[in-house]
């Protein structure tokens, strides 16, 4: 393992690095999630508010499109058409019929006549914007922000009615920066018929042909109302808000900073607690609290134990067991696994040293750790230990797992010494972990252990009920040696026995013995007893 992830690791074992990683992170995460949500509320309500506009517009639009074309179509549909009294009192009955119809004109080569005598009235010498076969418009007729002015002028034959632009603001309020436009020219020209002229098409990045009537870039919030005049599209531009967070937000601030400290607080405990487990572990090496016991495994044919698994117990001294499974993984984080591991075959060797000379065919398996594969100090520290027992070095084998395996360059080479020098090399766990075929192939290893999930599994019609089958079809096709663990049923053996397995472990047979227990299983002949064997644990 190299300097810095050992650095690192250790960094993340103080509790105070810790609680305040966690306690900034979640923090952090808490905030941004919350400033998250906000933001997407704001622009979600500025999108209704818009829509809601658009839709007002478009409604008001229509109406008064209606009128000023019912008005023009009452002024064409009347018989006169020369500027006299009774045209003025047509153009006037017109403007007051129709709510919308602001000022009402004829107009001629020689005449001009308006329902309002003013002097800078309708133009007649502009040309149309929208020429259509019936109607002609003229759009934004003024600019001047004088409420009473034409905003939009339609004009047929020699009549023309205009609207004025209060009758188009009043029911909308037309923030500052927006305007009204519209598109003709197929979306190549824009108008303004209220606000100011805007960019067209948009500077921003937008979808043109997007069937969505709101469309909302970095700047703008473009509504496009459907209309059903081809020749033209109405448009309503926005500028976007400065957006504004919803006051519930400024109170998630103290809020997660809180949350953040109280989980901060927690990891705090935690970790202190693991670290003291941490301690509590070193004095239990000193005190002598670790205790080996050997797990035997059994020939499934013959059920001659051929050999054992070591496992490690901590017994407390009021008498209460700690799992490995809760502290191997802290002891794998705070680096003490390697005194624990050179604890178990110091302790393997003392105990068992005598009966492994006497049976050379005879093994026990250790368990390694990850690091411990990292490095090739077990190997040199077992070499030390064989020598001075007079045990061979293939009566010791080692299991890894394949987590152990991450760094695959690395432990290949470590496991290949300890290979070179006798021992055997076994996966445990296997089928829990990521090893492919593939991979596998290139591992130096004499034999795989099926992880007792799967032996579980046999015979039932769960899914994972063919993976052991599948797993000890590859080791066969790969030569490699199969041990089940974890039987507690006969009718495993059975299944296993049928596959082709040769080798297993589990309470059917026994569970894990004391150095004597498992003395006596071998010096009594190897054979199954007749009663189960029991943990003295
Ligand atoms: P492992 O190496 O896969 O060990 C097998 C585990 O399955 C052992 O649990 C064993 O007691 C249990 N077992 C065996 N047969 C049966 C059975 O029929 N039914 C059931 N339910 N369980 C069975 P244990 O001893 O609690 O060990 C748990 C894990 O702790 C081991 O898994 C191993 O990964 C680790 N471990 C134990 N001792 C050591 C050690 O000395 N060094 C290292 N690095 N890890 C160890
Ligand atoms: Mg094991
Ligand atoms: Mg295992």
């Amino acid at each position: 393992m190299t300097a810095a992830s050992e650095t690192l690791r250790s960094w993340f074992y103080r509790p105070w690095s810790l609680a305040i990683l966690a306690a900034v992170l979640s923090a952090a995460l808490l905030l941004a999630g919350s400033l998250g949500v906000a933001l997407r509320q704001v622009q979600q309500r500025e999108s209704e508010q818009m829509n809601a506009q658009g839709e007002r517009f478009l409604e008001r639009l229509e109406q008064l499109f209606g009128q000023l074309r019912e008005g023009l179509d009452d002024l064409e549909a009347q018989p006169l058409r020369s500027c006299d009294t009774d045209m003025i009192a047509t153009l006037q009955q017109v403007s007051f019929n129709y709510r919308f119809v602001y000022e009402a004109a004829y107009i001629d080569a020689t005449q001009f006549c308006s329902n309002r005598p003013r002097q800078d009235g309708l133009s007649a010498i502009r040309p149309p914007d929208i020429k259509g076969p019936t109607y002609s418009y003229w759009l934004n007729t003024s600019t001047e922000p004088d409420e009473n002015r034409a905003a939009l002028m339609l004009g047929r034959g020699n009549f023309r009615v205009a609207t004025s632009r209060g009758h188009l603001t009043d029911m909308v309020d037309l923030t500052p920066g927006s305007s009204l436009l519209v598109v003709v020219g197929q979306g190549a020209r824009a108008i303004p018929v209220l606000g100011a002229p805007q960019a067209w098409p948009p500077t921003d990045p937008w979808s043109p042909f997007s069937s969505e009537p709101l469309q909302v870039t970095k700047t703008r919030l473009i509504y496009r109302m459907p209309t059903n005049n081809p020749e033209y599209q109405l448009v309503l531009i926005t500028p976007r808000t400065a957006l504004h967070l919803p006051t519930l937000w400024w109170w998630l601030v103290p809020a997660s900073l809180v949350l953040g400290l109280s989980i901060g607080a927690l990891v705090f405990l935690l970790a202190r607690q693991r670290q003291s487990l941490g301690g509590e572990l070193q004095g239990a090496l000193k005190r002598g609290e670790l205790q080996v016991l050997y797990q035997p495994i059994f020939d499934l044919k013959s059920r001659n134990c051929v050999g054992a698994e070591a496992l490690l117990r901590w017994r407390r001294p009021d008498g209460t067991l700690t799992s490995p499974d809760l502290f191997i993984p802290m002891a794998e984080n705070t680096g003490q696994i390697r005194q624990i591991t050179d604890f178990v075959l110091q302790r393997l060797l003392e105990q068992l040293g005598k009966l492994l000379r006497a049976n050379p065919q005879l093994y026990i398996s250790v368990n390694l750790a990850a690091c411990d594969v990292m490095v090739p100090r077990v190997g040199q520290v077992m070499a030390r230990l064989l020598a001075t027992h007079r045990v061979a070095a293939r009566q010791i084998a080692f299991e890894v797992t394949e987590r152990g395996l991450i760094d695959v360059v690395i432990a290949r080479e470590n496991l290949q010494a300890l290979r070179d020098a006798g021992h055997q090399v076994l996966i445990d766990d296997f089928g829990t972990g990521y090893c492919s075929l593939a991979y596998l192939q290139t591992l130096p290893v004499d034999c795989l252990k099926i992880d007792k999930a799967f032996i579980d599994a046999l015979g039932h019609d769960a899914a994972s009920s063919g993976v052991a089958p599948h797993i000890i079809r590859m080791a066969h096709a790969l030569q490699l040696k199969v041990i089940a663990e974890g039987i507690e049923h006969e009718a495993q053996v059975t299944l296993l026995s049928s596959e082709g397995v040769n080798y297993g472990q589990g309470w059917l047979f026994a569970h894990a013995l004391t150095a004597a227990q498992f003395i006596e299983l071998i010096t009594r002949g190897r054979r199954l007893a007749p009663r189960r064997l029991d943990d003295e644990a």
